[in-house]
């Protein structure tokens, strides 16, 4: 089964038809209250893949009740470990089998390399949903040995209903670094999906619901952010909400849990992580690796190698090099096999990103190579390189979300590790050395989430991810983010005969 046809003529056509545009609540897929509807948009092209409903107040109201009962009533808290466990192992399955049409309808609504979708994100998706399943029949509570004649123990419950907003770049992870979690607990969930990528969301929920998931677990709204995103952070009947995005939305985010339920909130922002290539890097790989960090998904990772700091002895050999690597990564059809780079996500995306390449030109900073838009339609951006960066331009400050690297030059450990702090973000980092010292006290000076050493986006469901400053709340992946979706009840009893 082939699901991307090769034809001579661009852009290749996806051999999948699109199954589900509606809204997914209380196990079925619906129209939206309102009958409205918006295009969801091909970035090779900028065409129309399909209409998808479009969720508002209303609809979310809707969600919120039916996953209201679904908790509530049940069944799904009050089913035991072991059945939530077994349908979520099922999904797992379904997905496996399905993973070429899912890899398809990703490619085909992000712009991501087909290879990519097929052959790393839903088997990753698959993985997480699996390691979360694990978890279900394993969150239990503790004895705790307190003064005087007391039983004490504590009981992890499930927080309820959670609301869950999700950004474009990665959306089948980011769905299941959120859906996964807060199923193994016993929650039911209302999702939010980002408008430029609704689709690989709604297949994957079917394939949920035909694993056995009961009606009303696991609803989704896709939609807009200041409608059905608000609405959803700010509803009375919510216990919980994840977000991953922008730090500026995840301010807003936090404003509505404050003023509406004060909810419980954890949140996955930005950032401008250090790549730090040290003195003693070679320096053929560091480069292999810091363009890795940087280009990886069109530059849209929250966590990209956004500020490559480099040693001066090694600082004009690394950027003669990654000028030439970036030259020739291979910018494309991302149906094509071989391709490394898609378009960029949306024409708001392209110009942001073509606004910070003027602006680094602007400043002062050294066009190594790129630039430009690539090609004549569609939103491709041609990798770009800039040397010469210094800290305070806005191109070293603020997330691009693109690719556009950055390289900026140091003398020695104590200067990178202040300029690599001086960000109001601190999400990850990568050092690069064969010095065990060097890695170790860089590692315990950044203030960030993530410290990648030697390697860079290993993203393993058993690691926690998530940012330190104005990155972000909370930690997803691993057994930290189970935490996020368990209340803790203390329960005191008299002991009747504590000799006993
Ligand atoms: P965004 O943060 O605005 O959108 C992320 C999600 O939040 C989407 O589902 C969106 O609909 C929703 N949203 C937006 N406004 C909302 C509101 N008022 N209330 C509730 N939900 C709301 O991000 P964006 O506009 O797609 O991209 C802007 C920038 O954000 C990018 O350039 C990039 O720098 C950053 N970004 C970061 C991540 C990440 O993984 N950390 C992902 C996407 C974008």
């Amino acid at each position: 089964y082939s699901t991307a046809a090769v034809v001579d003529e661009q852009p290749i056509k996806p051999l999948v038809q699109v199954e589900h545009t509606g809204l997914l609540i209380d196990g079925k897929f619906v129209d939206a209250a309102s009958g409205k509807t918006f295009p969801t948009l091909d970035p090779r092209t900028g065409e129309v893949i399909a209409h998808v409903a479009e969720g508002h107040s209303e609809d979310i109201d809707r969600a919120v009740a039916a996953a209201r009962k679904a908790f509530d009533i049940g069944p799904w808290p009050k089913m035991t470990a072991y059945e939530r466990q077994k349908i979520m192992l099922r999904a797992a399955d379904l997905i496996e089998k399905h993973n070429d049409e899912i890899a398809t309808l990703e490619t085909w609504d992000n712009g991501k390399p087909y290879e990519q979708s097929r052959q790393v994100e839903i088997p990753m998706l698959v993985r997480l949903i699996r390691y979360y399943a694990g978890w279900a029949d394993k969150i239990h509570g503790l004895t705790v040995p307190a003064d005087g004649a007391y039983h004490v123990q504590t009981l992890h419950e499930p927080i309820g209903v959670a609301g869950q907003i999700i950004p474009w770049n990665f959306p089948l992870l980011m769905f299941a670094w959120k859906v996964g979690p807060a199923l193994a607990c016993g929650n039911t969930v209302v999702m939010k999906t980002a408008e430029q990528t609704p689709l690989s969301a709604l297949y994957t929920a079917r394939l949920f619901l035909e694993a056995g998931l009961p009606p009303g677990v696991l609803n989704i709204v896709s939609g807009f952010g200041p409608t059905a995103g608000a609405a959803l952070a700010s509803h009375m009947d919510v216990d919980k909400v994840a977000f991953t995005g922008s730090t500026a939305t995840g301010k807003v985010i936090l404003q509505l849990a404050a003023q509406s339920n004060l909810k419980q909130v954890t949140l996955e922002l930005g950032g401008k992580s250090p790549f730090i290539v040290c003195e003693d890097a070679d320096v053929d790989q560091a480069v292999e690796l810091a363009h890795f960090a940087l280009f990886f998904n069109q530059g849209q990772c929250c966590c990209a190698g956004s500020r490559t700091f480099v040693h001066e002895r090694v600082y004009d050999e690394f950027v003669e090099k990654a000028k030439i690597r970036a030259l020739n990564r291979s910018v494309g059809d991302p149906f094509k096999s071989g391709i490394e780079q898609g378009p960029q996500i949306d024409s708001k995306q392209f110009e942001k990103i073509l606004r910070y390449i003027r602006s680094g030109v602007d400043t002062g900073a050294t066009l190594e190579t790129g630039g430009e838009r690539h090609g004549s339609k569609g939103y491709y951006i041609q990798p770009t390189v800039f040397s010469n960066v210094q800290d305070d331009m806005l191109i070293a400050k603020e997330e691009i979300f693109g690719p556009v690297q950055t390289i900026l030059k140091f003398k020695n450990n104590e200067e990178v590790i202040q300029r690599a702090n001086n960000s109001k973000y601190g999400l990850a980092a990568g050092i690069f050395t064969q010095n065990i010292d060097t890695a170790n006290t860089l590692t315990r000076a950044l203030k960030v989430g993530t410290v990648w050493v030697n390697c860079y986006d290993v993203f393993d469901a058993t690691i926690p991810f998530g940012g330190y400053k104005m990155s972000g709340q909370g930690r997803e992946k691993g057994e930290y983010s189970i935490k996020n979706y368990l209340n803790v009840k203390a329960v005191v009893t008299p002991l009747k005969n504590p000799a006993w």
